[in-house]
């Protein structure tokens, strides 16, 4: 598949759409292309998936959207800790005590009590010698990839690797060779063909984010040993929830990784990005790592919520439990109905509608949120193989009636488009 080509472009490429003629001159006509698709879907009266706006936000699954009361289902607040109360505790002790930013870098004067103690946390949660936070894990990826890999050695990574992966590499030095999704096979060829004796980084995702599938991690591990490679494992959308201990895929399959990405920005339920590992030389990359170096740190409240997060995620047996009891109820109303998904089983708790085109998705995106319900859409090139997908993604949180109201309003929404 070339779907993770896509994962790098926009929806519609400016460089590639930029006019050869005097238009040309004005740097902002590249983007007439962009903004003519949007249009083009505006004018179709839908409500513009891209600017939803929410007016409030009442609990980690409700929000009112155009003075509505709207079940959230597109979110990525797994583990509804954003109204978790000793995490707004600690956010309001942070803001009150260490003002609202650090107006600096790390490395400067931006590194706080919350940065250590969120590293802390990090370190307990992962049992991994090292941490080190980044403002996003976008920046995260951006910056652990380019710094790992210089120069005559190799990145490797799946085709449909999140976009930040992508630009991590652009960032970077490094040589890149991408392998087909999930296929061992694949990866084991690529790396057969690298040289022997350079260096390498195999890169992977826990859960992939459209369709919510995950990876054979374990074999690809052991193929990227075999090979000498180092592999970094991205688990933006497992930690809480997956293996023993919440860390993600590769705990789960009981993999030994180098490096672990993870972000604040889902479970954890505030904004932010990491690496965790165990290599003995790991404090180095806060030297030479640009993302890292060259950016305003978080603000205390921030960091200060993300560590309480992070500590109660240890022992969030119950919230797990819910959720894989709701990524179960969905996925089986939904196959029940009729719809076509993503995966076979709920793998994560992300389980994605695959519909035949725009027009359906669209139609069946807007009828669901007139009902009271968002979820998220996706279309190419952000999504594997050309497909349009509504992605719904799961909360502990959301209650057996919530899951019961929402599969009325798929089944109502599927029947009236003919979906179903
Ligand atoms: N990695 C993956 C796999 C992601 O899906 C995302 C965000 N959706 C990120 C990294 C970036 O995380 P953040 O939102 O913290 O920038």
């Amino acid at each position: 598949t070339d779907a993770g080509l896509a994962a790098e472009k926009l929806p519609v490429d400016p460089v590639e759409s930029a006019p050869a003629n005097d238009a040309g001159r004005d740097l902002m006509s590249k983007f007439d292309a962009l903004i003519a698709e949007r249009q083009a879907l505006i004018d179709t009266g839908v409500t513009d998936p891209f600017a939803i706006v929410m007016e409030q936000v009442t609990s980690p699954t409700e929000a009112v959207i155009a003075g509505r009361d709207t079940i959230l289902l597109g979110t990525y607040n797994y583990m509804g800790m954003t109204f978790d109360p000793d995490v707004i505790a600690a956010g309001h002790a942070a803001l009150d005590q260490f003002g609202s930013g650090t107006n600096g870098s790390r490395m400067l004067n931006g590194t706080f009590r919350d940065h250590i103690e969120v590293e802390d946390a990090l370190r307990d949660f992962y049992g991994m010698s090292g941490a080190i936070v980044f403002s996003t894990g976008y920046m995260a990826n951006l910056g652990m990839i380019s710094t790992l890999a210089g120069k005559g050695e190799y990145v490797i990574l799946d085709a449909d690797s999140h976009a930040s992966i992508y630009d991590g590499c652009k960032q970077g030095n490094a040589e890149i060779v991408r392998f087909r999704h999930n296929d061992v096979e694949d990866l084991d060829k690529r790396l057969g063909r690298l040289p022997k004796d350079a260096g390498k980084l195999v890169i992977l995702e826990g859960v992939y984010s459209m369709l919510g599938d995950i990876a054979p991690l374990a074999d690809m591990v052991a193929v990227a040993r075999k090979h000498g490679a180092m592999v970094l494992s991205d688990e933006a959308h497992s930690m809480g929830f997956y293996g023993p201990n919440g860390r993600g895929v590769y705990e789960e399959q009981g993999c030994d990784v180098d490096f672990i990405i993870g972000t604040f920005s889902k479970s954890v339920g505030t904004v932010g990005g990491f690496c965790v590992s165990n290599h003995p030389k790991f404090e180095a990359i806060r030297l030479a790592c640009r993302p890292y170096i060259f950016t305003a740190s978080l603000p205390p409240s921030v960091v200060a919520t993300a560590a309480t997060s992070i500590r109660k995620l240890m022992t969030a047996t119950k919230k797990r439990a819910q959720l894989w009891d709701n990524a179960r109820n969905l996925h089986g109303g939904l196959k029940a109905l009729g719809f076509k998904l993503g995966t076979e089983k709920p793998d994560s708790a992300i389980i994605a509608i695959i519909l035949d085109d725009q027009q359906q998705a669209v139609a069946m995106w807007q009828a669901l949120l007139d009902g009271g319900l968002y979820v998220n859409m996706a279309r190419p090139p952000a999504t594997p193989a050309g497909t349009y997908l509504l992605r719904c993604s799961l909360c502990a949180e959301h209650t057996p009636a919530q899951i019961e109201t929402v599969l009325g309003m798929f089944a109502a929404a599927g029947r009236a488009l003919g979906v179903i």
